[in-house]
């Protein structure tokens, strides 16, 4: 979901202390990637949308001997995975997903497979800005921040970035490791019934730290803290821990066109899936592409739709009730990213990295140039919810005049600097319909394994079906994990049911 510089920061930037240190949790670690063995006879899969989900899953089936067909309907792989270069002196900007911990075995081992240059996605040393309840304030890098208003003194004590080790940090630590089974411990899905902010009041939160916590990048998730389940936010806290996270150099869109590469001709770009029709001996699936309405017939097919879109296809037979609910109640966040370039990196000359916390329309910023070379820079504007609603509504120049205006509040000297931007808008979107999921209070225990689970000859994968929703890690982790689920269904013996086998499609 986020690029968790606030924790990152505090980490790095208090030279890993023995405070920071003892609040650090066990990081979840998931253990398996590939290495599927053909199991029984190699299937027909088809694999419903190319974003990092179903290009891994297609990939791992490939590579253990099944014929694979990734349907997807943009131009090109990806799907949440964009990067966006439409800016000065060769600069970029990641439109969703930005960086990953080492920990994130899925996405830094396949990024690392595939040879892509990484780099850490920070730079030691500058400040970041923040204005929350009126007051501007700046978060030093070097030493402690004066918070200025009320918070208690252990609050205080643990600074901005140590505010959600404080009060989560030993749920953290109960995390694990999320593809165990018999995951999740009693102790997580306890809080999974109240919100996040509902659990930081009992623990004795103030409202001043509540509201900094709101300011950060938890704050993005959903409608805001008391939104979502506080199982949500321990476990999205927990996997983002690291001390360091990395960014893919010249654009984490890479990562998807070497995953894409290795399915070679069978990712069919442009197809509009619209009907799967599905029995007890096949999968027919129905889409649309240049040449008109086509179908295409397969032992099993994976299903990496996210579910505002898989909503709206037709499903026959209908899936059971509760499959059908949490495809009907899972949400994905609102999110609105507006990009603002400068001609050159005032803030930086300021000694501070970009990034902000606020309660402010504009919520969080941070600068996609920190770790890129040239004179010109980017500023962005990350919201969610709301203030991503707010924001998607108003017309490109208007939102570019109104963001510029309120990063005022965090920088000072930008408005000489500007020269124009862009935005993107994920809600709407209509392949994605929304940033990253959340699972409102009371639906991580009881809705995540009903979104995994398969139905019948069609299996489910996307970040929306892993712990690590919101993150690359869990697109990919499914999609290994469905991978695997198909294989293993292969060694009871399949049939073919009648139809077209792997028309033409559109190939790249
Ligand atoms: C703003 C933002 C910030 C993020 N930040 C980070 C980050 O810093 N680090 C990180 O690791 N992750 C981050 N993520 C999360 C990450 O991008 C996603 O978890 C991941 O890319 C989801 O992959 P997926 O395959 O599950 O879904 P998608 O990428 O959405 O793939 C689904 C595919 O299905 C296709 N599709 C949809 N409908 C149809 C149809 N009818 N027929 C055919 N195809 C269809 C879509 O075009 C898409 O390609 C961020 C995401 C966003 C939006």
């Amino acid at each position: 979901m986020s690029r968790f510089i606030d924790r990152r920061q505090f980490i790095t930037e208090l030279s890993l202390s023995a405070v920071a240190l003892g609040l650090a949790p066990r990081i979840a670690r998931a253990t398996r990637r590939g290495d599927i063995k053909l199991a029984g006879q190699p299937q027909n899969v088809v694999v419903l949308g190319g974003g990092l989900a179903g290009l891994a899953a297609a990939f791992e089936l490939k590579k253990a001997g099944h014929n694979v067909t990734v349907l997807e309907a943009r131009k090109f792989p990806g799907g949440r995975v964009q990067t966006i270069r439409d800016f000065a002196a060769g600069q970029y900007a990641e439109a969703g997903a930005s960086v990953f911990p080492q920990s994130h075995v899925f996405t830094y081992g396949y990024a690392t497979d595939f040879g892509l240059p990484l780099r850490p996605a920070f730079r030691a040393g500058v400040d970041s800005m923040a204005n929350i309840r009126g007051n501007q304030f700046r978060i030093s890098s070097t030493g402690p921040t004066n918070i200025p208003f009320q918070v208690t003194s252990s609050e205080r004590a643990a600074g901005v970035f140590g505010l959600i080790s404080l009060y989560l940090g030993s749920y953290m630590n109960e995390v694990g490791n999320p593809r165990k089974p018999n995951w999740p411990p009693p102790d997580l899905s306890a809080i999974d019934a109240v919100s996040l902010k509902h659990l930081l009041l009992d623990l004795g939160a103030s409202d001043g730290a509540i509201d900094i916590i709101a300011a950060s990048q938890l704050g993005l998730l959903g409608f805001g803290l008391d939104s979502f389940s506080a199982m949500e936010g321990v476990v999205t806290e927990a996997i983002g821990s690291d001390p360091i996270f990395y960014e893919i150099v010249d654009g984490n869109d890479q990562l998807a066109s070497a995953l894409k590469r290795k399915v070679k001709k069978q990712f069919w770009k442009s197809s509009v899936v619209t009907r799967i029709e599905h029995n007890d001996s096949g999968v027919t699936v129905t889409y649309t592409n240049s040449g008109g309405i086509q179908t295409i017939s397969a032992d099993r097919v994976v299903c990496t739709l996210p579910f505002p879109v898989l909503k709206d296809i037709e499903v026959f037979p209908a899936f059971p009730e509760d499959k059908q609910l949490a495809i009907n109640e899972l949400k994905l966040t609102p999110v609105t990213r507006t990009y603002l370039q400068f001609r050159t990196r005032v803030w930086e000359q300021a000694g501070l990295s970009g990034y902000g916390l606020s309660d402010l329309p504009i919520q969080n910023t941070y600068s996609p140039t920190l770790t890129q070379l040239g004179k010109p820079g980017i500023l962005t504007s990350y919201t969610g919810g709301q203030r991503a609603l707010d924001l998607g509504v108003m017309s490109e120049s208007d939102r570019q005049s109104y963001v510029l205006r309120k990063m005022g509040n965090l920088f000072s000297g930008l408005d000489n600097q500007y020269t124009g931007g862009t935005s993107q808008i994920w809600h709407e979107d209509p392949w994605a319909r929304g940033g990253f999921t959340y699972f409102e209070p009371g639906q991580m225990a009881t809705l995540l394994p009903i979104a995994q689970r398969p139905e019948g000859r069609i299996h489910f994968a996307g970040e929306h079906t892993s712990a690590w929703h919101g993150w690359m890690n869990g697109a990919l982790e499914s999609g290994n994990r469905a991978a695997e689920e198909v294989n293993n269904a292969g060694s009871v013996a399949t049939l073919v049911v009648g139809g077209d086998q792997f028309p033409k499609g559109e190939m790249t």
